[in-house]
């Protein structure tokens, strides 16, 4: 994979962790808008503490009696972007689906890969 300049300041393991969770990455917040973790979109809680480890998610703010405020860092943003826009794919990097209707989902058809969608992700993708 080409070095692109950009990427060099994804935080550690931040590729990873996007790749690895497709939903959630398709629906990060754009760094210019702070949410509090209650807000987040479902996908995006459910693996906040891995954004968070990987320094997909920032802290931008912490005042004493509130919740915290978070934002996507920059260049995590970027490169979910980048792993969406992959190929006019699915987040997963892959065509081709399988739907699931008994769990309202897709599920990827690529062989060996099993990142499931829900069906607004699948639009959002394909279109
Ligand atoms: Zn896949």
């Amino acid at each position: 994979m080409a070095v692109d300049p950009r990427s060099n300041s994804v935080p550690n393991g931040a590729r990873s962790v996007l790749r690895g969770n497709p939903d959630a990455t398709a629906r990060l917040p754009p760094p210019g808008e702070p949410f509090r973790l209650a807000e987040a979109p479902g996908e995006v809680r459910r693996v906040f503490r891995q954004f968070r480890a990987h320094g997909v998610l920032d802290v931008v703010e912490n005042p004493r009696d509130e919740p915290k405020r978070y934002r996507t860092n920059p260049a995590a943003f970027e490169a979910a972007r980048e792993i969406r826009a992959s190929r006019d794919t699915l987040p997963c990097g892959h065509g081709g689906l399988r739907n699931r209707r008994d769990e309202d989902g897709y599920t990827c058809g690529y062989g060996g890969c099993d990142a499931r969608f829900d069906r607004r992700t699948v639009l959002d993708c394909i279109g």
